[in-house]
């Protein structure tokens, strides 16, 4: 039967497709009671699923120490899940719950893991509480076993060339950027909101996606056929044939717009009053930079540091990180590449981090960003020793995340100062004067801009979290994404604000917020003077196209009028007219 779904739309597109659903162990499992004479097959039925994981593991470090780079870190997170594999907790235990309870193996399982949960939860030692994670994944992978699930995200008979779909109850950051890797047509989610990092991460790959769907994994079976409206945020179930008709023939639309949008990769990013303007690139991890090179933007206006901490259970040392920025700022010659220090904590989990669970009640309020990287000095020490090392290379900036108190700054700077010491000390090459910039994403820091146009090189707006903290709404809660506006007009005056007092005192400013890159915003933002976008190089030629059709000069008066309304739908008429 078909029928649609609606949520928020987060990345642009249509897919059609393969629903993949993708486990969330609590959330599957069922229990039922066995009969007596079912106790013993049961029994095997779950040995067999523990020495097939057995057997997964042992591949899984096979694979590891066949790939340099990852092995060490890999091998360390298959030793410690087969270690939790082998012990009497997770297999004598459940297997005596199946026998005494009459249980079904996953139930007790799921049982076993919750308990063992609670008991690493009490624990005092910061890193051996974390490792709960550990179990949890190990129990995922024999449960998709015993529920008849291949772990891996592979292509069906009778799919054809069709995408898959993937559909979660929810994905972290961390599990998003994995599809980096894998070919996915596209994502739903139940829960998330609009700038959720996982819904940033999936603009990032262009691919489309619909998150705050409710309830998509429990109302769709593996394989039903799908299509994401991710323009409009529905998610189509089994669609009809003229339904499933029209959707070809927009994609097959939408496809020729975006080629002929690569036609202005060489074209200058200039306004019809010749001003020029610069496009830079967001990205996550190294392997963006192809995608980057595609649109020929300016360089790099944001490197979200904290992916290369995720899905590992160890840290990644000063030399590894060394290596990972170089790579980028040789990638890009003659290009700047600013690289933002470790944004840790709220919705962007770290495994290996420690503290990470001391996040609090109110994660997008506590110990992130710079508060985390001040708290733990050594390690922010190796990250900047890093970068550092790496501005040896090419045209390197620092970006510091989420200041809003003047020591904040202070405390950045000496910071820096402290690891170039270390390195001068080791005689090791930097570029001393590298500069040093920080992120505007806290109201505080818009209405208080002083320290940072006195003590910063330059200031980079993250509207994202800007609208989250003005307007007190959780970025990734889908219960409040509908408060979450980017034109409310107390947000546009701060981010005009700030591009103002910026362009004053001759600091730069760069929007890269996701706001740079939504082409419905691009006049809005020249009218308020912004030179420097920063956004996923898959909307940057959009926004040059948007750039190229505008006349900053008959912008501006009309933006300063915009401006002056209180109330979020005259703004809305205002931004309409700017068309003009
Ligand atoms: C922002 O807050 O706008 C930003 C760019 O940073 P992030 O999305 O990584 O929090
Ligand atoms: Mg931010």
């Amino acid at each position: 039967m078909s029928f649609a779904l609606h949520g928020f739309a987060v990345a642009p597109g249509i897919a059609i497709g393969h629903a993949q659903l993708v486990s969330h162990a609590r959330l599957e499992v069922a229990q039922y009671q066995l009969r007596e004479r079912e106790i013993e097959a049961e029994l095997i039925r779950f040995d067999m699923a523990l020495t097939t994981v057995r057997q997964e593991l042992v591949l899984l470090k096979g694979e590891a120490e066949a790939s340099p780079g990852a092995a060490a870190e890999l091998s360390a997170f298959v030793d410690l899940q087969s270690m939790f594999l082998a012990d009497p907790l997770l297999t004598d235990a459940p297997r005596e719950m199946i026998r005494k309870r009459r249980c079904n193996a996953e139930w007790a399982l799921v049982q076993q893991m919750e308990l063992l949960v609670a008991q690493f939860n009490e624990m005092e030692d910061a890193y051996l509480r974390e490792r709960k994670q550990d179990i949890v994944q190990v129990v995922e992978r024999v449960l998709k076993v015993l529920l008849g699930k291949s772990r891996k995200i592979t292509r069906r008979k009778g799919q054809g060339d069709d995408e898959l779909i993937i559909v979660a109850h929810d994905l972290s950051p961390a599990d998003t950027i994995q599809f980096k890797s894998l070919k996915i047509g596209g994502f739903a989610t139940d829960l998330g909101g609009a700038t959720s990092h996982t819904a940033i991460v999936a603009r990032s790959l262009a691919i489309p996606a619909v998150v705050g769907l409710h309830n998509a994994r429990p109302l769709l079976r593996d394989n039903d056929l799908l299509i994401i409206d991710g323009t409009r945020g529905v998610l189509i179930v089994d669609p009809d044939a003229r339904v499933l008709e029209e959707y070809r023939l927009r994609k097959s639309e939408l496809e020729l717009e975006r080629n002929k949008l690569k036609r202005l990769k060489t074209s200058r990013a200039a306004t019809l009053d010749h001003q020029n303007i610069e496009l830079l690139a967001n990205i996550e991890l190294p392997q963006d930079i192809e995608k980057v090179r595609e649109v020929d933007a300016a360089g790099i206006g944001l490197f979200r540091t904290e992916f290369l901490f995720m899905n590992r259970s160890q840290l990644p040392g000063e030399d590894e990180q060394f290596e990972t920025y170089r790579s980028v700022v040789k990638a890009l010659p003659g290009k700047p590449v600013t690289i933002r220090t470790l944004d840790t904590g709220a919705d962007k989990q770290t495994r290996a981090m420690r503290g990470q669970e001391r996040i609090g009640p109110n994660p997008a309020l506590g110990l992130r960003a710079i508060r985390y990287c001040l708290a733990e000095p050594q390690l922010f020490l190796v990250q900047l020793r890093a970068i550092l090392r790496a501005s040896h290379y090419g045209k390197i900036k620092l970006l510091i995340p989420m200041l809003a108190h003047a020591h904040e700054i202070e405390q950045s700077l000496v910071m820096i100062e402290r690891a170039k010491e270390q390195l001068r000390a080791g005689k090791a090459k930097f570029d001393e004067g590298i500069e040093v910039g920080g992120m505007i994403e806290i109201p505080a820091a818009a209405l208080a801009l002083g320290p940072f146009l006195k003590h910063l090189d330059f200031l980079s707006i993250g509207t994202n979290d800007l609208i989250q903290y003005t307007l007190a709404i959780d970025r990734t809660d889908e219960s409040v994404a509908h408060l979450y506006d980017p034109l409310h007009p107390a947000v546009l005056r701060l981010v005009a604000q700030t591009i103002e007092r910026g362009a004053r005192a001759g600091v730069p400013v760069t929007v890269c917020g996701e706001m740079a890159g939504d082409a419905d915003m691009t006049r809005l933002l020249l009218g308020m003077g912004l030179q420097q976008f920063s956004m996923h190089p898959a909307q940057l030629l959009e926004v040059k196209q948007q750039i190229m059709r505008c006349d900053i000069s008959r912008l501006q008066p009309k933006v300063a009028r915009l401006l002056k309304h209180d109330d979020a739908a005259r703004v809305r008429e205002q931004l309409a007219l700017l068309d003009d």
